[in-house]
């Protein structure tokens, strides 16, 4: 699939511009602090309904304005589609082919981006949020009812840590109410992420293996605070059994502690935690990561996705540079950000760039 138009409305410092592309690889160049994330923020948010930088959508309409749009048309195998989003204080409102779309799971997954921003390069280091973030973006693509589930798990979630919070005698059979709902949901989560991982894995221990010439063999693993079963009966029961094992602890620490919203990925490389492993070993292993994304969408959906490559080429080696740039060069609309065009001299396929100066973009 590739993005032929964007129109965006109010976003960051953008007032209105509409922008037309080619399926390859687009360059927004310019120096720093002039919009060149903020037009990757408004092609990534088109796509997911949310910034990678930021929960607040407030901060995304331009400053002393209230609501922002971003207009988008697609070209797919089945034919073109238009894809809109409208934010004000009140909501999102999304539209797919003109018509308004009640759940945000049947309007993300039309859209696919992969992207690869320099923030990524914390993934194997940073925070467990950050693996979360990145397994809910990948899958959320790929399989709508993720979404859904998800967004389930965290509504009672939140219901249940507003009742721990409230300060009010706790009622037993209440909590056993939510923790049956809570691992109901949490299982499925839970489940669905064991399979994908287990796909990325597959796909990404080939590209690691390509990367360091067959010395590194990537092993994936899902690391849950809840006893893993594939026997979705049985998942549901482990957590239900965890959420009560923990539940007085529960109680006074006014927070839930166990469940899906807890749990972490760990990346092994020749059984050694990646954690451990050097800079240029975690730059392979999230290079890896990226490009096994694109080929997972890529089986499902049986369409490239987009890819939006912020800043990352100045981050890589030559020998990195080199396979990102072979996974461009095939069927994949790319946009890609950059101060110079440095890294791109000796590409040898046609790219559009357009000059980012202050939030007004100028074609070269
Ligand atoms: P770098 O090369 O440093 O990454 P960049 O071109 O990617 O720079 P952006 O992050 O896209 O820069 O844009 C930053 C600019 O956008 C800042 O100057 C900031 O003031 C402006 N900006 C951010 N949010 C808003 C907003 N809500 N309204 C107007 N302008 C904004
Ligand atoms: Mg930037």
């Amino acid at each position: 699939m590739w993005l032929k138009e964007l129109e965006i409305h109010q976003f960051r410092n953008y007032t209105d511009v509409k922008l037309q592309f080619t399926p390859g690889l687009t360059v927004f160049l310019g120096q720093n602090a002039q919009g060149k994330t903020n037009l990757l923020e408004a092609i990534y948010f088109l796509a997911l309904t949310r910034s990678h930088r930021t929960r607040l959508d407030k901060e995304l309409t331009q400053f002393d304005t209230d609501n922002f749009r971003l207009q988008g048309l697609l070209s797919k195998l089945t034919g073109t589609l238009p894809l809109e989003i409208t934010w004000t204080s009140k909501g999102r409102m999304t539209k797919v082919n003109h018509l308004k779309q009640a759940k945000l799971s049947n309007y993300i997954g039309h859209m696919n981006v992969v992207l690869f921003a320099p923030e990524d390069l914390q993934l194997v280091k940073g925070s467990p949020s950050l693996r979360r973030k990145f397994i809910d973006m990948d899958l959320g693509q790929i399989k709508p009812t993720y979404l859904a589930e998800l967004s389930q798990y965290q509504h009672i979630l939140k219901q249940r840590n507003t009742y721990l919070k409230s300060g009010q005698s706790m009622d037993s059979n209440y909590l056993d109410v939510l923790d049956e709902q809570l691992a109901q949901y949490g299982a499925r989560v839970i489940q669905h992420r064991l399979q994908f991982l287990s796909n990325l894995e597959a796909v990404a221990r080939t590209q690691q293996e390509h990367l360091s010439h067959d010395r590194e063999f990537l092993t994936i693993q899902y690391e849950s605070s809840v006893d893993l079963q594939s026997d979705l009966q049985y998942l549901v029961k482990n957590l239900i059994d965890a959420l009560q094992e923990k539940r007085q602890k529960d109680i006074k620490k006014r927070t839930t502690s166990v469940g899906p919203h807890r749990d972490d990925v760990r990346f092994f490389l020749n059984e050694m935690d990646a954690k451990f492993g050097s800079q240029g070993q975690q730059r392979s292993l999230i290079l890896s990561l990226k490009l096994a994304e694109i080929q997972l969408i890529k089986d499902v959906t049986r369409e490239s996705p987009i890819l939006l490559l912020d800043d990352v080429m100045s981050e890589l080696d030559n020998q990195r540079q080199t396979r990102l740039l072979e996974a461009i060069s095939g069927d994949i609309q790319t946009f890609l950000t950059t101060t110079s065009l440095d890294h791109l001299q000796d590409l040898q396929i046609d790219l559009q760039i357009y000059n980012i100066h202050n939030g007004t973009i100028k074609p070269e």
